[in-house]
């Protein structure tokens, strides 16, 4: 596919599976049988039951034809002065995203303000009735716990798309319960890197976009972890046009996963997303806690009666867990929590849960599931 960047052009160049190059320059697709079919599913069937067979039945031609395209655009490029992007891609993208058609109703996207309360940016959903949503994690729960509050949604949603934030199982079940018609399916990206990996609908593994980024999961001796082990997300970008990103440690906590996904697709997995990093709390003693220690914890627990947590360490021995109820809290099971999670912190730390009816979000719009107050080193 063609698809411009302001004053670049990226060209997807792929073998079978993408062949948009090919696309252009022979008869590939009209041999396969996709024929851009934009709103129904044949063309892609094809291209799965095809492409593959056609290509390998005669590789020479396939590349003469590629070979041939390249040099066509490297003389486009020449003559235009205009710089010549490559990108190999396993997908095949069409990009639907055109505003007539968003006008007319037949692809349609927009945007909500993520500071609307709740029930504001529900009644705009109702009106819209959209079929997908995706955005932070904290707005699509605090949505959630809106709509459970008061019964029925009145949307009929396909996919609801939480990221931008840890995704914890709390939310899951939250977001499955205010969303019954939808299936929850996690994303994991960032600015840098745009869309690091999603999730996979068989096996609930993330899914890496090897072919947009290097995924690397290092321990804390720079070396590459093992399957299972937590270390940090360190990535190179491979089609940054103003500026290439290598190996930047996003300071994110992931657990690498195996490679590659058992639902055979061919992508390097993580198993989850733990958080930032820098979320670890430094307490006076020189000990490193990693707020997973204590909120693996907490979900160990019965929390049937918590809407939402968040930890927050105000002071470098005074950590607040900070709880909105859902109604009364249970009285045993609050004194149950408080006393496991103190023995976590040990002596020497004031911990204390503290119930609010609200927990404020972060100014960009994200909710923090750790915060500290305290300078880190
Ligand atoms: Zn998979």
């Amino acid at each position: 596919m063609w698809s411009r960047f302001g004053d670049s052009a990226a060209f997807s160049l792929g073998y079978s599976g993408s062949g948009s190059l090919l696309a252009y320059f022979s008869d590939f697709y009209t041999l396969v049988g996709y024929n851009y079919e934009l709103f129904e599913s044949k063309g892609y069937e094809n291209l799965q039951k095809n492409a593959e067979r056609v290509y390998r039945e005669d590789p020479a031609r396939w590349q003469a034809a590629l070979v041939k395209g390249i040099r066509l655009l490297a003389d486009w490029s020449r003559l235009t002065g205009k710089p010549l992007v490559t990108t190999e891609c396993w997908g095949v993208v069409d990009y639907k995203d055109w505003p007539l058609l968003n006008r007319l109703g037949l692809f349609r996207l927009r945007a909500f303000n993520c500071f609307l309360p709740p029930a504001s940016l529900l009644q705009e959903l109702q009106a819209y009735q959209p079929e997908l949503i995706t955005g932070y994690t904290g707005v699509i729960a605090a949505l959630a716990r809106h709509i459970q509050s008061g019964g029925a949604s009145g949307l009929t949603l396909r996919w609801v798309s939480p990221g931008g934030e840890i995704v914890t199982p709390l939310d899951r079940e939250l977001l499955a319960g205010a969303f019954p018609t939808a299936r929850i399916l996690e994303t994991y990206g960032a600015t840098e890197f745009n869309l690091i990996a999603w999730e996979c609908p068989v096996t609930g593994l993330l899914h890496n976009c090897d072919d947009g980024l290097i995924v690397e999961v290092l321990g804390a001796d720079g070396k590459p972890v093992k399957t299972g082990e937590t270390g940090s997300l360190v990535g190179t970008t491979l089609h940054s046009f103003a500026m290439q990103i290598l190996r930047y440690p996003l300071g994110d906590l992931v657990v690498k996963g195996p490679f590659p996904c058992p639902c055979g697709q061919p992508f390097s997995t993580l198993i989850k997303v733990q958080g930032r990093q820098i979320g670890s709390m430094i307490l006076s003693s020189g000990r490193v806690l990693h707020p997973f220690e204590v909120l693996n914890e907490l979900l160990r627990q019965d929390t049937s009666w918590v809407r939402q947590y968040q930890l927050l360490q105000e002071l470098p021995d005074q950590i607040v867990l900070r709880l909105v109820p859902i109604g009364e809290p249970p009285r045993e099971q609050f004194l149950c929590l408080e006393e496991t999670l103190k023995k976590v912190f040990g002596i020497g730390v004031d911990f204390r849960i503290r119930l609010l009816p609200e927990i404020p979000r972060d100014a960009s719009g994200k909710f923090s599931l750790v915060r500290s107050l305290v300078k880190q080193p």
